[in-house]
């Protein structure tokens, strides 16, 4: 099936873009602003307080790793790398305030900080990791094994308390992170349904004419760049009013549907069939010449006219008509049009369920016809 006719698939909304959301890098960065001065003034204190002769070079060598990641990042990009670096040093940061009783122990609460941040930053799942973890290990630190090894000055109502707390706000996190997770996701679905339905006839699911244009544009800037000719074929569905009137509108409908499907089978991936407009079709040949644009034109009229649509007991057969022209030196998009137009007018009054090819000569046009047959 051709590109344009697709349904949105996920893969594809990364394409969007929400307006608005803070980007992670600019997260980051912000926080780094935030958390370098702070372990500066953190560090300055335990140096001067002199307690221990780890925690303010530690300090201060987190404030300089954070600072120089962010650096790096704005230098030369790599935004994963930005991320996890940012990421591991936030989780060896916390672990450190944790055990180490940093300001009497009361830097433990600065871990309040760190769920928000990490579900923002990462996938849910890296999130629902790192809490839990950071849960487990605030549990053992405060249990008997902890009080062995790091001997943490927090009381025992502190200690309930606390992990009381970081739990009921992690799962908070996690919940409001999943909600904004799945309001994003909508958001883009949305987006990228309007972007189809912007783009696609919702009828046949071709392109429409808008992004028939859109693409003929595309084709022809590409065109004044390497010189590749490309082709357009401009087909209409042969007396197709007495089917409506024969059979109803229903009917009709189901025809112009069957055409769109032959039209996608019988075309290249590289082509855009479009319903240029009610039992029209336009399909762009990129990168094709005269000849193989003409061929293109008779295989399309036989697949159509071999086709069959079953409606309400009846066997219904439809032909076409078909304009084919291909771009000229010098040719505007609307000329080109026009002498697609021009070439399938002249199929129609040469009685129908014929291809016309649009040849220029000197500064006139005449064309070509048959069956293909
Ligand atoms: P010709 O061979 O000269 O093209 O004859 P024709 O009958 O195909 O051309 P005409 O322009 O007289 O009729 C086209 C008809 O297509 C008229 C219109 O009602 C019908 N039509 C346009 N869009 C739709 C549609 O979406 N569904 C249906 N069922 N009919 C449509
Ligand atoms: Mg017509
Ligand atoms: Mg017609």
């Amino acid at each position: 099936m051709n590109e344009t006719a697709r349904r949105p698939q996920p893969a594809t909304l990364s394409r969007f873009r929400i307006r608005g959301e803070l980007p992670v890098p600019t997260l980051i960065n912000g926080l780094t602003l935030t958390a370098v001065p702070l372990l500066l003034f953190f560090a300055l204190r335990a140096a001067r307080a002199g307690a221990d002769p780890i925690t303010a070079p530690l300090l201060l060598a987190f404030a300089v790793v954070l600072a120089l990641n962010s650096l790096v990042y704005l230098l030369l990009g790599y935004p994963t790398l930005h991320r996890r670096t940012f990421i591991t040093l936030i989780t060896g940061l916390f672990v450190y305030l944790a055990v180490q009783a940093v300001e009497d122990g009361s830097a433990i609460i600065w871990l309040f900080a760190y769920p928000p941040v990490i579900f923002y930053i990462s996938e849910a799942r890296t999130g629902i990791t790192a809490c839990a973890g950071g849960l487990a290990g605030l549990i053992l630190l405060f249990s008997p094994v902890g009080d062995l090894l790091f001997q943490p000055p927090h009381s025992a109502s502190f200690r309930l308390s606390m992990v009381l707390a970081l739990a009921f706000e992690m799962a908070t996190c996690y919940v409001l992170d999943q909600s904004r997770r799945r309001s994003k996701l909508s958001l883009l679905r949305l987006a990228a349904d309007l972007d189809h339905a912007a783009k696609h006839d919702s009828l046949t699911q071709l392109a429409n004419r808008r992004e028939a244009l859109a693409q003929l544009d595309g084709e022809y800037q590409r065109f004044l760049r390497n010189r590749r000719p490309f082709s357009v074929l401009l087909i209409d569905i042969d007396l197709f009013k007495a089917i409506n009137d024969r059979y109803g509108h229903h009917a009709g409908d189901q025809v112009i549907r069957q055409v769109a499907r032959t039209l996608q089978q019988a075309c290249r991936k590289v082509d855009t069939p479009a319903r240029w407009g009610g039992e029209e079709y336009l399909v762009l040949l990129p990168e094709t010449n005269a000849g193989e644009a003409w061929q293109t034109g008779n295989r399309v009229r036989a697949a159509i006219e071999a086709a069959t649509v079953e409606e309400g007991g009846q066997v219904l057969r439809v032909t076409v008509s078909i304009g084919v022209a291909t771009l000229l030196e010098g040719e505007s998009v609307d000329r080109l049009l026009q002498r697609a137009d021009e070439a399938l007018y002249l199929a129609k009054h040469a009685g129908r369920n014929q291809v016309h090819e649009s040849t220029p000569v000197a500064n006139d046009v005449t064309s070509r016809s048959g069956t293909g047959d």
